[in-house]
């Protein structure tokens, strides 16, 4: 695993290193057809972008992520069950703490994590993932969560998201300069050093075109390749590869697609949140296709990499794990029985999840009647419509039965 994560570290940082240098040819180019000369110029403001858009994720990203999926941190009261599964495979994965849980309230089966550094890493699940899937289901999608933020795959997707977001924005603004300004042209038909002008002009052209394509493009290569190493991750930490299949099936019939998805964080999900079908080998695809990671964890021997690694050259032809990780696996542990448990929460208790993120209040009453109250209620107390006991309003602490 840990060579592993080092194969992969030197790959992200090719990749960062890629992409920061087509950011900064585009700052370069963009400035010479402005302002012939004034290239560097334009380097150090395609630095001072990304610098600045560094600085805001380091801040805020992680909240203006979550706030824009409409995830809020979950309590530990809210789904004992989940934060059981989540300690669990903390301790199979050997990450130094448990990450944060995070509940985003939609119908539709999804899940993803996210994290700098493992100390500050979390998990975000969907309501519907938790009314859907059973323990056993449950435990894989955590496990394949937690892979990624041990193999650091969170950290090195948003700060791909944060240079692919520069390449955009730096093209964006080329785009607008060359159809409202035109300068360019007028320089280019100027004596001298027109032709000249004329390349470089192609070239940026080109660069605005291909350059926003070819980020995203390195971007989902990666995203793939990390799913297959993360659902080995999962088979290994459960000793359960079945638990992932089975969650990946339901996911995958159930099909619906999420109400509210950033498209940046597209390849950060468990399956794409837009078309859970949608998977493949093209070049377009942020995720493997779902069947095939399926087909793979139902096919091994055994919970080791080994097992999905001759799994995957069985089924694809070749493999996604590094001989590195291979070669220093010691154990190749045997896939445990199935808990046999049903879903962590219901599909009643994900209801009452979604009223109280709308500020609603659940008061439930001795004689077993739970109460919804809506934030507009304008009394202090209320009465139970079956026995008739008064119950406070005001600043009692919600509790959700
Ligand atoms: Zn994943």
């Amino acid at each position: 695993m840990w060579e592993q994560i080092r194969a992969n570290q030197r790959r992200s940082f090719f990749l960062i290193a890629g992409m920061s240098i087509l950011l900064v040819g585009c700052g370069f180019t963009f400035a010479e057809v402005f302002a012939p000369g004034a290239g560097p110029i334009g380097l150090l403001i395609a630095a001072g972008l990304l610098a600045i858009q560094l600085l805001i994720y380091a801040a805020a990203g992680q909240s203006v992520l979550l706030q824009g999926l409409g995830a809020r941190e979950l309590p530990r009261e809210e789904c004992p069950r989940l934060f059981n599964i989540v300690e669990e495979m903390q301790l199979a994965s050997g990450l130094p703490v448990a990450p944060k849980v995070y509940l985003i309230d939609d119908p539709a089966p999804n899940a993803f994590a996210f994290g700098r550094k493992p100390e500050q890493s979390g998990v975000a699940v969907t309501s519907g993932l938790l009314s859907r899937l059973n323990r056993d289901q449950l435990q894989g999608v955590i496990a394949h969560e937690l892979g990624h933020i041990k193999n650091r795959d969170t950290r090195f997707l948003m700060l791909a998201a944060v240079l692919l977001a520069s390449v955009a924005l730096l093209s964006e603004i080329f785009w607008r300069m060359l159809r409202s300004g035109g300068r360019a042209g007028r320089r280019s038909s100027a004596r001298g050093g027109g032709q000249a002008m004329l390349i470089i002009l192609a070239i940026a052209i080109l660069l605005a075109i291909f350059g926003p394509i070819g980020a995203r493009l390195l971007y989902f290569a990666c995203s793939r390749k990390r799913e297959y190493l993360a659902d080995a991750a999962s088979a290994q930490f459960t000793r359960y590869p079945e638990g992932l299949a089975g969650a990946l099936e339901t996911i995958a019939t159930t099909n619906q697609p999420m109400a509210r998805v950033n498209k940046t964080a597209l390849p950060m999900f468990i399956v794409h949140p837009l078309r859970p079908l949608r998977g493949g080998h093209s070049i377009f695809a942020t995720h493997p296709p779902i069947d095939e990671r399926i087909g793979i964890l139902r096919a091994m021997g055994n919970a080791s990499f080994h097992a999905y690694d001759t799994a995957m050259r069985q089924l694809r032809g070749r493999s996604a794990i590094g001989a590195h990780t291979l070669g220093a696996e010691q154990t190749q542990p045997e896939i445990r029985s199935a808990a046999a448990e049903g879903p962590v929460m219901t599909a009643h208790d994900a209801a009452l999840g979604t009223y109280a993120t709308a500020g609603y209040r659940a008061i439930t009453c001795g004689c077993g009647i739970a109460m919804k109250i809506p934030p507009t209620y304008p009394k202090p107390t209320i009465r139970c419509m079956r026995c008739g006991t008064a119950h406070s309003v005001g600043r009692r602490p919600r509790t959700i039965s």
